[in-house]
């Protein structure tokens, strides 16, 4: 049972960035950049990329 970034190991309980939540799944951006979807608090997939938050740089 995973509850935290399997990129970073932030733990997702604990997000840094507001959540989304429908019904029992919930979107939470890790600090790292990569999409956590959470199932009943538990992490059942991600999406994007660490680094994915980055600015680009000009
Ligand atoms: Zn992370």
């Amino acid at each position: 049972m995973t509850t935290s970034c399997p990129s970073c190991a932030w733990p997702a309980a604990e997000p840094a960035y507001p959540v989304s939540v429908h019904g029992r799944v919930s979107y939470v951006r890790c600090v790292c950049g990569l999409w956590l979807v959470l199932d009943a608090g538990r992490v059942v997939a991600t999406a994007g990329g660490p680094g994915s938050a980055k600015v680009p740089s000009p």
